[in-house]
C-alpha cells in the first residue's frame, strides 16, 4: 500500500512549520519542511559569494550543492546538513531567508529539489510544507491544506519568535519584509504559490496556537476519513 501525503502550502509566518510539525507528531506522519531545503541552497550560495538572484552563476552551484535531511533521533526533528555540516540554525537568520526567496524564484533549482521531496513522500507517511507542494510537488496528496493568515498577524507572530531567539526586530521592519516575499512568492513564474483547486483553506488570523492545531488537525482528518 501507498503511503498518505498531506501538502500544506501558505505564505511566510502563517506558522505552517510550528503547525505542521505538531500535527505531524499527533498523526505518527513524517514532517518535511522544504522551505529549509532551499534555504540550505540559499546558505552554500551567499558563503560562495554567490549572487543568490543570478539564476546562472546559481545554477552553477548545484553540483556542489550535497544537501542531507536527516531527523534527530530523541526530538524527531528536522536537522539539514551542508556538504556534512548541520546547517539547522544558520539557515534561519534573516539573510538567508531573502536568498531562499531568490534563489527559490530559479526553475532549475526547483527541478534539482524536486526529486528530493518526492523521494521522501515516497518512502514514509508525510506532512510536507512549502509553496507548491499540492500544485507542483505532490500533486496527488491525499490531503491539500491551503494555511494562511493576514500580513499583519504574520508579522506579529515573526517579531514575537525573533524577540525570543535573541534577535528582535520592529514590526514595521518585519511587517515589509512579509509583504515583499508574499510578492515574490505569488508572481514569480517558476511554481508561484496559489492555493491548490483542490486544498482546504485554514486562515489561522483569530486563531492562537491551539486553536490553529485543531483547525488543521480537523481539516486533514476530514480529509483522510472523506
Ligand atoms: O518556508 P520558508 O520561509 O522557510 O521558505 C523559505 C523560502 O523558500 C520562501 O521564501 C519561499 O520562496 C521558498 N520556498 C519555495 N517552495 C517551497 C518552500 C519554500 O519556493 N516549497
Amino acid at each position: 500500500m501507498g503511503h498518505k501525503s498531506v501538502a500544506i502550502d501558505g505564505p511566510s509566518g502563517a506558522g505552517k512549520s510550528t503547525l505542521a510539525r505538531q500535527a505531524a507528531k499527533a498523526l505518527g506522519f513524517l514532517y518535511v519542511d522544504t522551505g529549509a531545503i532551499y534555504r540550505t541552497l540559499a546558505l552554500l550560495a551567499l558563503e560562495r559569494g554567490v549572487d543568490p538572484a543570478d539564476p546562472a552563476a546559481v545554477q552553477a552551484l548545484l553540483p556542489q550543492a550535497d544537501i542531507r535531511l536527516a531527523y534527530n533521533s530523541s526530538d524527531g526533528l528536522q536537522h539539514m546538513y551542508l556538504c556534512g555540516r548541520d546547517v539547522t540554525e544558520d539557515i534561519r537568520r534573516p539573510e538567508v531567508s531573502r536568498a531562499a526567496s531568490s534563489v527559490s524564484a530559479i526553475q532549475a533549482v526547483r527541478d534539482f529539489l524536486m526529486e528530493t521531496q518526492r523521494e521522501l513522500a515516497r518512502q514514509h507517511d508525510v506532512i510536507m510544507d512549502g509553496r507548491d507542494i499540492g500544485t507542483v510537488v505532490l500533486p496527488q496528496a491525499d490531503v491539500k491544506i491551503f494555511l494562511t493568515a493576514s500580513p499583519e498577524a504574520r508579522a506579529r507572530r515573526r517579531c514575537d519568535e525573533l524577540a525570543q531567539r535573541g534577535t528582535p526586530q520592529d514590526l514595521e521592519t518585519v511587517l515589509a519584509e512579509i509583504v515583499e516575499r508574499d510578492r515574490r512568492d505569488t508572481t514569480r513564474a517558476a511554481a508561484p504559490l496559489r492555493q491548490a483547486e483542490d486544498a482546504v483553506l485554514v486562515d489561522t488570523t483569530e486563531l492562537d496556537l491551539a486553536e490553529s492545531l485543531q483547525a488543521l488537525l480537523d481539516a486533514v482528518r476530514g480529509e483522510l476519513n472523506a
